[in-house]
């Protein structure tokens, strides 16, 4: 017996196939166990079935670089101690019902969400997402500079204290090449005129290629927090694997990206001193064949140049507004002929590739991990409301269920 049948449903499987109009879709412990057009087999019964009346059934949505469990508790809570652990539920909570299945979480030892790193994963166990855990440390360029870091939570600093030590935890730890280090200094969500030093360049190539080598000698790949070509260049040349954010970048340093296989998250909406990518220069960048995801950086302020961002610009953004955070760039993509269900990967397959490389990236079909979503309207495309997504599956399990 099957644990869960959805039938009368528009399959986008996001495979090379095309999409099927009315079809099947089966799930027995957790993964797909078959597919099809038209009715199941009469002999498949299972123990809840879905009536798709018709709607996209299609892989859940990943977004591969959020805070939802550090420094959004307190900018969207206001919570300390203890109540930062239901805060960091609540947020992922919201994820969920917004039709994520996954997340890219960070922990860069925010001075006030003061939980070790273990705890972090603990959480995460609890809650029915695949998301994934990256740790690392942060340069904020206020004045003075201030530095946290995973490796000793709670605490700001002023110097460079941390050692070999430090980042071999981190990498041992991490689960996905996310912020590990931040190559540029950031002004988080502060104003830009309260931090003076966001943009400058924190390592030199020395200290830089020490890092990724650590995180390489552990069998990990290593993310950045990175904006301009300087940076991107030097992050490049020492080795490293993933540019988060990537703002302010040219061509030239796009075509380098390409031919050393570089990876890059953009995050539409905001996250370092510089505008963010555009859709037209995101575009350029797909030509360029990078590969590509879209990432919220949630929470976060839309940044003030960020004008293809349908939100308000004093209002935080989190995964209520991941539609919309990524909506304009992946309507511009198919306006220049990119097919829907390749847009629709930059928010599903791909991100999930990066959280997860050694497992199905997650196409509809046989052997992947029933982690899908039944929506009225193509997420993004056609729908900046989660209120479109209907059903959320994660694990083969209805998570949310808007039917009802
Ligand atoms: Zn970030």
């Amino acid at each position: 017996m099957e644990d869960l049948i959805i039938h009368n449903a528009e399959i986008w499987t996001l495979t090379d196939t095309e999409a099927i109009p009315c079809g099947w879709l089966s799930v027995k412990n957790g993964v797909i166990s078959s597919l099809g057009s038209g009715d199941p087999p009469p002999s498949s019964i299972a123990r809840a079935v879905v009536d798709g009346q018709g709607k996209i059934l299609m892989p859940g949505l990943v977004d591969c670089h959020t805070h939802l469990m550090e420094y959004a508790t307190l900018e969207v809570h206001h919570t300390q101690g203890k109540a930062q652990r239901m805060a960091a539920v609540s947020n992922l909570l919201l994820a969920l019902q917004s039709g994520i299945v996954a997340t890219g979480e960070h922990h860069l030892g925010h001075p006030v969400a003061d939980m070790p790193m273990e705890d972090y994963r603990m959480i995460l166990d609890r809650i029915p997402m695949n998301s994934s855990m990256a740790y690392g440390c942060c340069w904020l360029g206020f004045e003075p500079k201030v530095l946290t870091s995973a490796t000793r939570p709670g605490k700001a600093f002023q110097e460079d204290v941390l050692t070999e030590a430090d980042f071999l935890r981190m990498a041992e730890a991490s689960e996905f090449p996310g912020e590990n280090l931040f190559l540029n200094y950031t002004c988080a969500n502060a104003p830009l005129d309260q931090a003076p030093h966001a943009g400058e360049v924190t390592y030199g190539a020395q200290k830089l290629a020490q890092i990724i080598e650590i995180f390489h000698k552990k069998g990990k790949r290593i993310g950045a927090h990175i904006e301009g070509d300087d940076s991107a260049r030097r992050f490049i040349e020492c080795g490293g694997d993933v540019i988060h954010h990537g703002h302010a970048l040219s061509s030239e340093v796009g075509t380098l990206m390409a031919q050393k296989g570089i990876k890059l998250v953009l995050t539409p909406v905001a996250g370092t001193s510089q505008r963010p990518t555009s859709p037209q220069e995101a575009y350029g960048f797909y030509r360029q064949g990078i590969f590509l995801a879209l990432a919220s950086d949630a929470y976060i302020y839309p940044h003030p140049e960020a004008d293809w961002i349908p939100l308000p610009k004093d209002r935080l953004a989190g995964p209520a507004q991941f539609l919309s955070i990524v909506g304009s760039t992946l309507r511009y993509f198919v306006e220049q002929g990119v097919q829907k269900s390749e847009a629709l990967k930059l928010i599903t397959v791909n991100p999930r590739s990066l959280l997860h490389p050694s497992e199905s990236p997650g196409f509809l079909q046989t052997g992947s991990p029933a982690d899908m979503i039944l929506c009225n309207r193509l997420p993004a495309l056609e729908s900046e409301d989660p209120a479109d997504i209907c059903v959320v599956i994660t694990e083969g399990q209805i998570q949310v269920d808007r039917r009802i």
